[in-house]
C-alpha cells in the first residue's frame, strides 16, 4: 500500500540499565513504498542489498530524482540510496518506475532487504569468497520467504569477506569467510561455523532464530540487542532444522574466555598454562576481524571507489558512474563502479566526486539538518567545511546524530544560538575550520565510540 508516514513519533524512553526495551509498536522506518513526510517533502529509502544496481538501475534513480525528488539521492551507511523532495502524490509513479526497473522484487519484502557486503569482494583480489554472490543469494531467499517479512525495516545482515571493512556495522546477523570454503556466523555473540555453500541460507534460519526468541520474549525487539537477558537466539538448534552442519567456535572453552575477559584481558588473565593457547585461539576465532574501508581510488585493475560529497550524488554525479558493469554504493556513502579502470579518474574528478584519500571532503558526513529536518538547529550540510584527511567527521543537527559513522570519529553537534559542539567543546560557527581539523588530526588519548 503506498501512504504517506507520519513524522517519526517520540522516541520511547531509554530503559533502565538492566532492563529490557520494550517495543508496543512495529518499527516505522521509511521504505519505498512507506514514504515519510520531512520538512522538505516526502522521503523514500530503497533498500539495495549489496549496495548493487546495474546501469539500467542507475540511469532510473537518477531520472526518478530528477522528475519526483530534489535532483539528487542521498547514500544511507548501509548502502541504502534515499530520495527526498518527492511530492506527497508521487508514491504509485515511483513504485511503478522501481518496480519496472527490478528495484522491488518483493513489494512485502522492501523494507527487510537490509544486506551489506563487504563492497570490493570479487573484485581485488582480497577476501576469502566473493560475498557479493552470497548477499545475491541471501537476498532471493529472504524475498522468497513470507515469513520473513516480519523482521524490522532495522534488522541488519551483515556480509564480510574475511577483510573485516563492513564488520563493525551492527549487522544482527554477520558472516564472515573464512578459510577454507567455510564462514563464521556471528549472532549475539555466538559463533558458529558452516560451510561457506550453506552460508546464506544459515544466515537466514538465524535470522528466522532471532523472530522465534523474539516472539518468546514478547517485547517486540526489532534487533539481537533488544532480546532481554536470557531470552538467547538458537542458532545451533535453527541450522539443524534447516539441514545445515553447524560446528561451535571452540565451545568448550567459551565460558573461561568470557570469563577471563570479564575480569581482565585475556593475555594477562589467570587461566592456567594448558587452557591459555586454546582459549587465546578461540578469541581469535570467535572476534570478527576489523578492517579499514577502502581509500577512495583504483580497486585493482577493473574497478573504482569513490565517495559522495557530504552522501549525496545529484542526478549528474549518478549518471558520470555509468558505463560501468554494475554499481555498488558503499556503506561508506560512495560507490564502488564496477568496470572502471584507473583511466577513468579524471571523468570521476570532474563530476565532482571523491576519487582519493586526499580529498578535503573525504571522510567529511552530514546528517539532512536544515531545512530537511525540523528537528536541527542547523543547515549543518552548509556548514560542513573540508579539511585535512583524518578522522571521519560528522556534523549532526541534533542529539541523535543520525548517521554517524562507526568507530572513532569526531563529533560536531550544532547546539542552541548558532555554534556547535566539537568533541564536547563549545566552538563559534566561523572558527569550526580550525577547531575540526585539530580534532581529526591530533592524537587521542582513547577511541571515542560509545555516542
Ligand atoms: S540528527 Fe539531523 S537528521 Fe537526525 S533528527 Fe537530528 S537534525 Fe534531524
Amino acid at each position: 500500500m503506498l501512504a504517506a508516514m507520519p513524522p517519526d513519533p517520540t522516541p520511547a524512553p531509554t530503559p533502565a540499565p538492566g532492563a529490557p526495551r520494550v517495543r508496543e509498536r512495529g518499527d516505522a522506518c521509511p521504505g519505498a513504498l512507506r514514504l515519510h513526510s520531512a520538512d522538505d517533502g516526502h522521503l523514500a529509502r530503497l533498500r539495495l542489498p549489496a549496495g548493487l544496481l546495474t546501469s539500467r538501475q542507475v540511469e532510473v534513480l537518477a531520472d526518478a530524482a530528477e522528475a519526483l525528488g530534489d535532483g539528487r539521492i542521498s547514500v544511507t551507511s548501509r548502502g541504502n540510496a534515499e530520495l527526498r523532495g518527492l511530492a506527497g502524490g508521487c508514491g504509485a509513479e515511483l513504485a511503478a518506475l522501481l518496480a519496472e526497473a527490478g528495484l522491488l522484487p518483493s513489494p512485502t519484502h522492501e523494507r527487510v532487504r537490509n544486506i551489506v557486503a563487504s563492497p570490493a569482494s570479487g573484485l581485488d583480489g582480497l577476501g576469502a569468497a566473493d560475498v557479493q554472490l552470497w548477499a545475491r543469494e541471501l537476498d532471493e531467499r529472504l524475498c522468497a520467504a513470507p515469513w520473513a517479512a516480519a523482521l524490522s525495516g532495522r534488522f541488519l545482515f551483515v556480509l564480510d569477506d574475511g577483510r573485516g571493512d563492513v564488520t563493525g556495522l551492527g549487522g544482527d546477523v554477520t558472516l564472515v569467510a573464512a578459510d577454507p570454503g567455510t564462514a563464521l556466523l556471528h549472532l549475539g555473540g555466538r559463533t558458529v561455523r558452516v560451510a561457506a555453500a550453506d552460508a546464506p541460507r544459515a544466515a537466514l534460519a538465524a535470522a528466522r532464530a532471532f523472530l522465534t526468541a523474539a516472539r518468546g520474549a514478547g517485547t517486540g525487539a526489532w534487533r539481537v540487542r533488544e532480546l532481554p537477558e536470557g531470552s538467547g537466539v538458537d542458532v545451533r538448534a535453527a541450522l539443524t532444522t534447516a539441514g545445515i552442519a553447524a560446528e561451535p567456535v571452540r565451545e568448550a572453552v567459551r565460558k573461561p574466555v568470557e570469563e577471563a575477559a570479564v575480569r581482565k584481558p585475556v593475555e594477562e588473565a589467570a587461566v592456567r598454562e594448558d587452557i591459555r593457547k586454546p582459549v587465546q585461539e578461540a578469541v581469535r576465532e570467535s572476534a570478527p576481524p576489523h578492517g579499514a574501508p577502502p581509500a577512495p581510488g583504483p580497486l585493482g585493475p577493473a574497478a573504482f571507489h569513490v565517495l559522495a560529497p557530504l552522501g549525496r550524488l545529484t542526478a549528474a554525479q549518478l549518471r558520470a558512474l555509468l558505463p560501468a558493469d554494475e554499481v555498488r554504493l558503499t556503506p561508506w556513502r560512495g560507490a564502488v563502479v564496477v568496470g572502471a579502470g584507473p583511466d577513468r579518474a579524471p571523468a570521476l574528478d570532474a563530476a565532482g566526486l571523491i576519487t582519493r584519500p586526499g580529498s578535503p571532503w573525504a571522510g567529511v558526513s552530514a546528517c539532512t539538518g536544515r531545512p530537511g529536518c525540523a528537528k536541527s538547529l542547523a543547515d549543518v550540510r552548509a556548514d560542513a567545511v573540508p579539511g585535512r584527511p583524518g578522522l571521519p567527521v560528522h556534523y549532526s543537527g541534533c542529539e541523535r546524530r543520525c548517521g554517524h559513522p562507526h568507530g572513532d570519529w569526531v563529533d560536531v553537534l550544532a547546539v542552541p544560538g548558532g555554534g556547535y559542539l566539537v568533541d564536547g567543546a563549545p566552538v563559534p560557527r566561523t572558527d569550526l575550520a580550525p577547531a575540526v581539523t585539530t580534532a581529526r588530526t591530533a592524537p587521542r588519548t582513547a577511541p571515542r565510540t560509545t555516542r
